[in-house]
């Protein structure tokens, strides 16, 4: 299977913070890619900024070092001298006056105009008002920021209110990585575009939902950063729900940004308030030499969550019913994250012997392979009778793809090539995440209220006792957290 590469328009890009962790990573290899995968024009120009100073050639020798540890460019270095030469900087202190004049001169009259805000939030105002004041945006541009946006409703409004001072929200790209991965765009597929799946998809036939991001890594050199925020807000209120809202909603009458995002919100607003008894936080614990949490932040009283496990309740006609289970944590045993949707199993059995589960799994795997598989009851092979096994349907989409699913772009690659095209469906609304703040916000409050200590688990586990009893209370129990 040829997958086709579409030139995006031609396009200046701008990065704030291209000196930073998160260019050096995603942006400048991703760009590289895109390059390489011929997707990106000719007479393209990727300009970086930053408070170091230096000029356009350092930042290319800057670049080319990240793009060898990060996209591994192989041995033909012409392609990335190419590429390199789209590339130049300028030295900008977000909240000084130099540069900016510099920055105007660079831009070019007619071609897409993105500016790519990977700095701390706390930049972001600053950087907008000076790309107004300095002539830089126009109503055209359009402006990428990167998570966390906010760490609650009111942060978040605020936040919103200052980009649209100078911005309108068809301007405004608010990254949730984990919409460019392949697989969830897959989710919409799959669920939109075969029968199969639809007229199931709803309480009736639905008997739980399972969500989890699982980690292997502590909070690494993040520590200070994760402490104050925790597993609720780094991951539960913006991926978490990001991906719960795209398995529970209604089909958007398009595949169109509006319309998407309007299907997305109505599921969060219809999310019931979380309940305290249906939700466990946890931190890992130190082990022998291995340093616990509470090391690792350096902070030996942090009531801070290093993983969450929580029932959700969606109160609408779908879905009334059918609990969503979401799991995240840090050190655990496996890396992985997936979507496991268990249905119902058939109301009455004409086969005397079943031993185990019944019911058919759909499991979304997102990482570290993206693909999905489907558990079915078929005849055990041979004359011993009429018993059946659960058998996986699998599909990894590097094997159903073949060279192609192994090329698969990485979520970033693929939501600045969407941006360059102007097409804001993998992207947050405003007003999306202002509602993914409202719901997770009294329960954090709550938290941080009390005196209550997350429970302790082990490193390499998958997450502490309480949280196997948030199902098994309910007769079900959580897949194996596996790799
Ligand atoms: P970082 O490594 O700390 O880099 C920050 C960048 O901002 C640097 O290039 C820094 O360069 C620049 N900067 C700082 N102050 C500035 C100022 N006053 N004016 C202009 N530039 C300034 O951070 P990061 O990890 O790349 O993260 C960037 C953003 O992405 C943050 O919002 C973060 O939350 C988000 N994010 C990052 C990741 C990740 O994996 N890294 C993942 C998700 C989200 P100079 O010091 O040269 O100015």
């Amino acid at each position: 299977m040829v997958s086709r590469i579409i030139p995006v328009e031609d396009f200046d890009l701008v990065i704030f913070g291209a000196t930073g962790d998160l260019a050096r990573r995603k942006i400048l290899p991703g760009l590289y890619r895109r390059y390489v995968a011929g997707q990106i024009p000719g007479s393209a120009r990727i300009i970086g900024a930053a408070r170091t100073r230096q000029d356009d050639a350092a930042f290319r020798d800057e670049a080319r070092a990240a793009i060898r540890e990060f996209a591994s460019p192989g041995d033909d270095a012409s392609q990335l001298d190419d590429f390199l030469n789209h590339l130049g900087y300028v030295p900008i202190d977000a909240r000084g006056t130099d540069g900016w004049d510099d920055l105007r001169s660079r831009i070019r009259p007619g071609v897409v105009h993105a500016f790519y805000f990977s700095v701390a939030p706390a930049l972001f105002g600053d950087i907008a008002q000076r790309l107004a004041d300095h002539g830089i945006a126009d109503q055209d541009s359009r402006i990428v920021v990167e998570k966390p946006f906010g760490r609650d409703l009111a942060t978040a409004r605020e936040l919103n209110a200052v980009l649209a001072r100078h911005f309108s929200e068809s301007q405004i790209y608010r990254i949730d990585h984990y919409l460019g991965k392949e697989t969830v765009q897959n989710l919409m597929a799959v669920r939109f575009a075969n029968m199969l799946f639809e007229p199931l998809w709803n309480s009736l036939y639905v008997d739980h939902v399972q969500i989890t991001v699982a980690e292997t890594v502590g909070v690494g050199g993040r520590g200070e950063y994760y402490d104050h925020s925790g597993a609720m807000r780094d991951m539960v209120q913006n991926h978490m729900m990001q991906l719960l809202c795209l398995i529970a909603m209604e089909p958007p009458y398009h595949f169109d940004p509006d319309a998407v995002r309007d299907e997305k919100l109505k599921v969060i607003r219809a999310l019931e308030p979380l309940h305290p008894a249906e939700i466990v936080r946890g931190q890992y614990q130190a082990d022998g030499d291995e340093p616990g949490y509470l090391q690792d932040v350096g902070n030996p009283d942090s009531r801070t969550e290093s993983y969450v496990a929580l029932k959700a309740h969606i109160a609408n006609w779908r879905w009334s019913g059918t609990p969503f289970y979401l799991r995240t944590g840090k050190k655990l045993r496996a890396r992985t994250s997936e979507i496991v949707v268990t249905f119902k199993a058939p109301p009455h059995s004409i086969f005397d012997e079943v031993d185990g589960p019944r019911s058919n799994q759909l499991v979304i795997k997102l990482q570290p392979n993206e693909g999905m598989d489907l558990t079915v009851m078929i005849k055990e092979p041979g004359p011993g009778g009429m018993r059946l096994v659960q058998v996986p349907l699998d599909m990894s989409f590097a094997d159903a793809l073949g060279a192609n699913g192994k090329d698969m772009p990485d979520a970033y690659e693929r939501l600045i090539m969407d941006v360059i095209r102007g097409n804001q469906t993998l992207f947050m609304r405003g007003d999306e995440v202002e509602a993914a703040w409202a719901w997770t916000d009294p329960i954090i409050s709550e938290w941080e209220a009390g005196s209550k200590r997350p429970e302790p688990y082990d490193a390499g586990s998958s997450g502490p006792e309480e949280a196997l009893r948030l199902l098994h209370r309910d007769n079900r129990r959580w897949r194996e957290i596996r790799p």
